[in-house]
Order: structure tokens, then C-alpha cells, then sequence
């Protein structure tokens, strides 16, 4: 009795100072997850079949689950934190805190019909069956557009339903829209858009709190060096400024002198958004030999 008393304790104890994230089993969100946190230095022992995971590399515990279900654990505080899609959470109609979005799993979620619909606008869908897997966010849009349709709630392969007389209409994820055309279908309104978000529980302690600062400042140093590129140039010492004014990276570029007077070597930081309209115009500042390449992490 003493010893699993002991024992549990000290289990107890062990788990008080990790942090438990919930993410998808399997499904669009769990390869990225894991990439994520793989590139934040937080390999997860994934196992076949594991429910739970440890991390041999950060305090952290894995709950592998469904993603309908991670919004949930996580209000519960079963989960101290969860990776889940926007819609998820906005399905779930719980009050979630996001700390922060990922970039990753962007999507939309739109009312499609069929193809052959000479379509009027929203009215279209006054007293008409849509079918969807995402009833709690299509009735709140219905309703504050205030079109009176009904809603038919079925778990997958939601774009056959028009086809088969179900419904009139859809409501589904689209990303790049082939699967809607495959169907005989197009996509009239787009309610939301979604991208994979980090939720935290409403009841974190200090150890915890502290644990996710952490994740969240690798998490960042991540995605910030995604949307950045180290850029070297050649360039005339007099349109430097100019170039510089183009690329003032981090804080402000690395200029070396080169062996033939009169030019410089140029080193910054760009955003990718930027690219390619920043590049043609040092080039037209006659900047040469410009070279690009991925950055790993990013700690500003
Ligand atoms: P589960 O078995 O975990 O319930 P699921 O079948 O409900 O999985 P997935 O299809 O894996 O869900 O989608 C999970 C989330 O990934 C969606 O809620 C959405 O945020 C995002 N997502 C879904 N489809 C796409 C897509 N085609 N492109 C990008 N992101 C998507
Ligand atoms: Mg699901």
C-alpha cells in the first residue's frame, strides 16, 4: 500500500512538472504538428498505436486524439495546450484562448452547390437542406445572414450529398477546390478561414506557464526563419544606402569590402512575402551575384 502510494506520487510529481499537449492522431494536422515540433527541438517518442507520448529532449507529455476532441481535453485541463485547426475550436463553441497560429493546415470552410445553379446569392439557401460536418459554424453564419435552412449534420464525405438528393448545398473545408469540382460542385460563399492555432487551457500554473513560454519562443524562432531568407549580394559602394534601405534585415545588413575597389559584399535578412519584388529592385540598383539561402531558426 505504502509503495503505490509512493508510487503514485511520485508519478504525480513527475507529470506536475510537464507540459501535456493534445494533437491529432492522424489526419492534416499531424505530420505538420510534429514537424513543427521536431524543428523546435521537441521530438515526440511517436510510437505505432501510442496513445501517449513522452519527449526525451523537452518536459512535455503528448496525448495523441481527435482533432474534434482536442478543444475539450483542453478546456478541461486534461490537455495543458493543444494544436488544432481554427474551425475546430470554433466548432467546439468553447471559449479558448489561442497563443498562437501556426501557418500551417490553411484552409477555408465555404457553402458550395451545384455546378448547374444559376446561383442568386445567400437566398438561394432559404428553405434548402445543406449537409456539412461543421453545423455549430454554419448555423451561427445562417443566422446572423438570417437564411432559414436546414441543417444536416453527416461526419464525412460531406460533397456527395447533393449528388445522392440529401441536400441542395454543402458546406465543407475546401483548400484547393478540386475536390468540389471533382463532385459537380462550386464554391459560392466563403464563411471562414482557417490555420492550424496553438489553444492553452483556462487553468495553467506557473511551472507550466513558464514550460510554454519556452515552447512558444522556439515555436516562433521556427516560423520566423520560414518566412525569411539570408541574402548575400555584390554591390557598388554608391548604392549601397539605396540597397540598404531595401534590405535592412535584422537589425542592419553586414557590409565587407570585396578585392576590386569601388564594391562591397552585402549580407541581410529578407521576408519571403517581399521576395521577389525586393530582389528585382536591387538588381536594378545593379546589385550582382545575389545568392539566397533558407535560414533554420530565427531568434530576434
Ligand atoms: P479526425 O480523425 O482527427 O477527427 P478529421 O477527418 O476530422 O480527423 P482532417 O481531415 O484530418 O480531420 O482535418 C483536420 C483539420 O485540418 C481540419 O479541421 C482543418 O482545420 C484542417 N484541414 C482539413 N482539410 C484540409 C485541407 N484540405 N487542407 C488544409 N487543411 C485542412
Ligand atoms: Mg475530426
Amino acid at each position: 500500500m505504502l509503495v503505490q502510494d509512493r508510487n503514485s506520487i511520485s508519478l504525480h510529481y513527475f507529470n506536475m512538472n510537464k507540459l501535456r499537449i493534445a494533437i491529432q492522431k492522424s489526419g492534416r494536422l499531424s505530420d505538420e504538428t510534429l514537424k513543427l515540433m521536431s524543428e523546435a527541438g521537441v521530438a515526440v517518442n511517436t510510437g505505432q498505436g501510442k496513445l501517449v507520448a513522452s519527449c526525451s529532449s523537452f518536459p512535455l507529455e503528448a496525448l495523441f486524439l481527435r482533432d474534434d476532441d482536442i478543444p475539450a481535453y483542453v478546456n478541461d485541463g486534461v490537455a495543458d495546450i493543444g494544436i488544432v485547426g481554427e474551425n475546430g475550436v470554433k466548432e467546439s463553441g468553447l471559449n479558448l484562448r489561442i497563443a498562437e497560429k501556426l501557418g500551417f493546415s490553411s484552409c477555408r470552410l465555404s457553402l458550395a452547390v451545384p455546378k448547374n445553379i444559376d446561383y442568386p446569392g445567400l437566398s438561394y439557401f432559404n428553405g434548402k437542406r445543406i449537409a456539412t460536418s461543421y453545423p455549430v459554424i454554419l448555423k451561427e453564419f445562417l443566422t446572423k445572414h438570417k437564411i432559414t435552412a436546414e441543417i444536416h449534420s453527416i461526419s464525412g464525405s460531406v460533397e456527395i450529398a447533393p449528388g445522392i438528393g440529401l441536400a441542395e448545398g454543402i458546406f465543407d473545408i475546401v483548400s484547393s477546390g478540386s475536390t468540389l469540382i471533382s463532385n459537380g460542385l462550386k464554391e459560392v460563399e466563403t464563411v471562414m478561414r482557417s490555420e492550424a492555432v496553438l489553444v492553452v487551457s483556462p487553468a495553467l500554473d506557473n511551472i507550466r506557464i513558464a514550460l510554454l513560454d519556452k515552447l512558444l519562443f522556439r515555436f516562433r524562432a521556427v516560423q520566423k526563419a520560414q518566412n525569411s531568407k539570408y541574402i548575400l549580394l555584390n554591390a557598388p559602394d554608391d548604392k549601397l544606402k539605396d540597397i540598404i534601405a531595401l534590405i535592412p534585415g535584422m537589425k542592419s545588413p553586414t557590409i565587407m569590402p570585396l578585392a576590386i575597389k569601388g564594391w562591397s559584399s552585402l549580407h541581410s535578412v529578407v521576408n519571403e512575402n517581399d521576395f521577389w519584388e525586393v530582389i528585382d529592385r536591387i538588381k536594378e540598383l545593379g546589385a550582382q551575384g545575389i545568392l539566397v539561402i533558407p535560414i533554420e531558426k530565427m531568434i530576434v
